[in-house]
């Protein structure tokens, strides 16, 4: 299977017997810090690093950042609304108190009468009829429960801060430091947010999710900055309206690809299979879709961090998926721009043209396996790398393996380690593409093998 899957962690997940077949299929772990916090993270990660230890599968981190969202503040007791009802929402001390939906953010002066606010899940969707010296009030357009530090956005709002938050910072340096792999930045609006983000935490992988509508309109600059991309289709669909999703969703994977940077498709994959074991035909035809279109991982949410069924869905997602990717075709010509670009671009149409069994990566950096795997070659991609890091972050990418191999002095080393591998998977003819062992540069050399 050539595309990757990112699963979030969650109680529907955590029992091992669960877990344990759920990390089958799942290349990345996602930790959403809008509902964790260090405390229990840390226990998230011990679980997932023990259970993927026991079934032999190294499974990356993923630390989702909460970012400049805006909630409700803390409620005492939910309370559930009915369609027509009113909602009295407002910010500052005493809101519940005085009978108010207490707001965690000053909404007031970004609304107008008309404006419509989305609860939650969207389902909830409160339309403002009054604004009077901090209240809002608001008709209900459909039924809900509104319930502590729920999420809202405003249709075409344009209103939440610029990330990163200080909270996020704390939380990015705090998962470097508990050895998560990619930082997932919520409500990116710029490639400023990013180098500012990296400026105050250093090296690090940073996955933007693109969730604004500002953010479609700047993502050439935004994939030029970020190691990769997420289509946050969640709060994106509350942002931009539901029915812009497919467009927004081909313009992101389109600059993704552009810029040679993996992207994840994410939110809402398998909905249905939260409450029920079979997906829906349009489920389905979503992942193919995604695959068909170059996404190079697809994302579960709730289906895996509360379903009743996720060893189904992510069953179902990996066989949809494998399925797909028998008719995928290369998406984009890639331009090569530099020497390296074109000797691996050698080596990719020499596998997929002369069908050696796949391409072999030794990499200290990963780069070759990262250019290989947005070239969209055909044959497997083994990229070989002493560093844990290095074979954690290549789980991002399409059709790249990744496999543990030992200091090597020289070419010779190298090969003979190669040799071995390819032997123990029946593979008798391969090509090797790397840099060249102890020398400065990248991708240098290329050797095809038969033996
Ligand atoms: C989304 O909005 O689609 C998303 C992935 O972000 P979150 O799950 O944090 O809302």
């Amino acid at each position: 299977m050539r595309t990757k899957i990112v699963a979030t962690y969650g109680p529907g997940i955590a029992p091992r017997h669960i877990l344990s077949k759920v990390l089958k299929h799942v290349d990345v772990v996602r930790i959403n810090f809008s509902h964790a916090n260090e405390e229990a993270a840390l226990r998230d990660v011990d679980n997932v690093t023990s259970v993927s230890r026991s079934i032999g599968k190294e499974v990356a981190l993923m630390a989702d950042l909460p970012g400049p969202k805006i909630r409700l503040g803390i409620m005492k007791s939910s309370i559930d609304v009915k369609r027509s009802d009113t909602v009295t929402l407002r910010y500052g001390a005493g809101a519940e108190a005085k009978g108010r939906i207490p707001l965690g953010f000053d909404l007031y002066r970004y609304l107008k009468k008309g404006s419509i606010i989305s609860i939650g899940d969207g389902y909830l969707n409160l339309s403002v009829e009054k604004l009077t010296n901090g209240d809002i009030t608001c008709r209900a357009l459909g039924s809900g429960t509104l319930s502590s530090r729920k999420g809202l956005n405003i249709r075409n709002g344009n209103v939440t801060a610029a990330p990163p938050t200080a909270q996020d910072v704390t939380i990015a340096k705090f998962a470097k430091k508990a050895g998560f792999d990619f930082i997932a930045m919520s409500f990116v609006r710029s490639a400023q947010n990013i180098l500012d983000m990296r400026r105050k935490i250093g090296d690090a992988y940073i996955i933007s999710k693109i969730e604004r509508a500002e953010a479609v309109k700047r993502i050439d600059e935004i994939s030029a900055e970020s190691d990769a991309i997420m289509v946050a289709r969640g709060d994106l669909a509350f942002e931009v309206g539901v029915e812009m999703i497919p467009i927004m969703q081909t313009r992101i994977i389109h600059s993704a690809i552009k810029f040679h940077k993996p992207v994840i498709v994410a939110t809402h994959m398998l909905m249905s299979m939260v409450n029920n074991p079979m997906p829906t035909r349009a489920e389905v035809t979503d992942i193919a879709t995604a695959v068909l279109s170059s996404a190079d991982c697809l994302m579960m949410s709730d289906e895996t961090a509360v379903g009743k069924y996720p060893v189904e869905a992510v069953r179902t997602m990996a066989t949809t998926a494998r399925n797909a990717e028998e008719i995928a075709v290369q998406a984009a010509q890639f331009k090569i721009t530099n020497i390296e670009q074109g000797i691996a671009y050698a080596a990719k149409e020499l596998a997929d043209n002369y069908r050696t069994g796949c391409i072999f990566t030794p990499t200290e950096s990963g780069h070759t396996a990262m250019t290989l795997s947005a070239m969209r070659s055909k044959s497997e991609i083994i990229a070989l790398s002493r560093f844990e890091k290095v074979r954690r972050r290549l789980s991002l990418y399409y059709g790249v393996h990744s496999i543990g191999i030992s200091y090597y002095r020289t070419t010779e080393d190298l090969l003979s380690q190669i040799s071995g591998i390819a032997k123990r998977r029946g593979i008798r003819r391969y090509i090797v593409v790397s840099g060249v062992p102890h020398t400065k540069g990248s991708t240098k050399m290329l050797q095809y093998i038969a033996q």
